[in-house]
């Protein structure tokens, strides 16, 4: 993409309104904009951003096994009123009515739509395990929405929702997708702890948090130092194996972990005093096994191998998108912008030509910019003929791996300079050898 064709307002002033940091690179990177109070357009480049990361959670949703579905926005109040839900849920969920009077509800999670898919469809315990997911926005009017989008009125979640014959096979499910959350969180280049968390009124030991340290964060959390260099799972891992997926959750579950309405002071404070972070957090992710709590209301049931009809077991797993980048940037930034990972990374190369105009120059800009996208490579390419302090500003901005800078001298000897933005690392690299850099 060549910079002149873009669409990417930076801004110079730092808004006042955005408290955090991330909100604030997220508005001055021309990535997004309020509309209204929690409600957000996204701009090309987070629309770029949020479609990587889409991109990892399906793939890790995918090779765990879950199925990808898309269900509406819109929902039928009586689906909620079946459940119980359609009172409980309070003043989070937007109620609409349309022309005929009939309730309408924009979603704030799905498990009761989701159930009525599966009850309309399946019969047998032989069609289990099944876990269908997607990708969609939902609205909960959030009594202070702030720092843009960490807490959002309308958001991005991928929900996925778990079905199994009985407790046993669902605890495998939700081993799965604990499994792949540790994948996709990594992938998106973060440290997320999983933490026991609040099961409600259900009960049971099955719900874990998944956490990012950072001190913006709006939960207090307290977990064992260990989680900070523990290995994440590997493409290898067998989501067929139940004992290998079983074994990767112990170690994962060991060490103390939890978020402060789950907190243990007892076991807390029997750790020593070196081995305790407490710190804040964001949740990022939140697994949950619910068992039947929708399947018996919503008469979701499956015949069993002993030919009796049984309420199905579900788990419900959800991950936060949009929120997931604001964490990225919270994790990654300095104070001349974002250092986006190299997975989410809106483009793979800022190519910056110091002096548009300059026949060499352009001649060795546009060689450079057509091999690297030839080889595979996302490279938005800084034609603009401004300033090189603003160039060098907007690309350290907008947080790209990997610059490559050519001017007129440099470019006469045969050369150009590759800057690391995460190191700040400079190297003058041969014209002849640059392809080479990216194989
Ligand atoms: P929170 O405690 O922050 O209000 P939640 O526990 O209500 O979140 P869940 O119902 O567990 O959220 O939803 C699953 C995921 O959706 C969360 O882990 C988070 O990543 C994301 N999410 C929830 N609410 C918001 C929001 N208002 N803005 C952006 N993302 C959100
Ligand atoms: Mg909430
Ligand atoms: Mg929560
Ligand atoms: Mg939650």
């Amino acid at each position: 993409m060549r910079l002149t064709q873009y669409f990417l307002p930076i801004l110079k002033e730092t808004p006042k309104e955005a408290e955090i940091v991330s909100h604030r690179l997220m508005l001055r990177a021309g990535m997004i904009r309020q509309q209204t109070a929690g409600i957000y357009s996204w701009l090309p480049l987070g629309k770029k951003v949020l479609d990587k990361i889409c991109n990892i959670v399906r793939e890790e949703q995918n090779r765990a096994g879950a199925i990808e579905i898309m269900m509406p926005t819109i929902q039928s109040a009586d689906l909620w009123r079946e459940s119980g839900r359609y009172d409980d849920y309070g003043k989070e969920m937007l109620r609409i009515e349309d022309r005929h009077e009939r309730d309408l509800l924009y979603g704030p999670t799905n498990e009761e739509m989701v159930t009525d898919i599966f009850r309309s469809y399946v019969r047998s315990y032989k069609d289990l395990p099944l876990n269908l997911y997607h990708i969609q926005w939902k609205f909960r009017d959030e009594v202070r929405p702030r720092f843009g989008v960490m807490r959002s009125r309308e958001f991005l979640m991928k929900d996925a929702y778990s079905f199994d014959v009985d407790y046993e096979s669902a605890k495998v499910s939700y081993d799965r997708m604990f499994v792949a959350y540790l994948r996709t969180f990594e992938r998106c280049g973060l440290k997320a702890i999983p933490m026991r968390a609040d099961t409600g009124p259900i009960g049971g030991e099955l719900s874990h948090e998944f956490i990012i340290l950072a001190s913006t964060g709006e939960s207090e959390v307290f977990c064992h130092r260990d989680y900070l260099n523990m290995a994440v799972p590997s493409q290898a891992v067998n989501f067929a194996d139940e004992g290998e997926l079983a074994d990767i959750v112990r170690q994962w579950t060991t060490p103390y972990a939890a978020t402060e309405e789950m907190h243990d002071e007892t076991a807390w404070n029997a750790l020593p005093e070196d081995e305790k972070v407490a710190a804040r957090g964001i949740e990022v992710g939140h697994i949950f096994h619910f068992g039947t709590k929708y399947s018996e209301p919503m008469k979701a049931v499956v015949t069993g191998p002993d030919g009796k009809d049984t309420p199905v077991f579900m788990g419900s797993y959800g991950i936060g998108p949009s929120r997931l980048i604001a964490a990225i940037i919270e994790a990654s930034h300095d104070e001349n912008g974002i250092i986006w990972p190299k997975g989410v990374a809106p483009f793979d190369v800022g190519l910056i030509n110091m002096k548009p105009g300059d026949a060499d120059c352009d001649a060795a800009c546009e060689k450079i910019y057509a091999d690297l996208q030839n080889a595979g490579l996302d490279v938005l390419y800084d034609d603009q003929d401004t300033r090189a302090g603003a160039k060098f500003a907007t690309m350290d901005l907008i947080g790209l791996p990997i610059q490559i800078i050519a001017g007129p001298r440099g470019v006469k000897a045969g050369e150009v300079e590759i800057k690391h933005r995460a190191t700040g690392e400079r190297e003058v690299v041969p014209l002849s050898d640059l392809l080479n850099r990216f194989a």
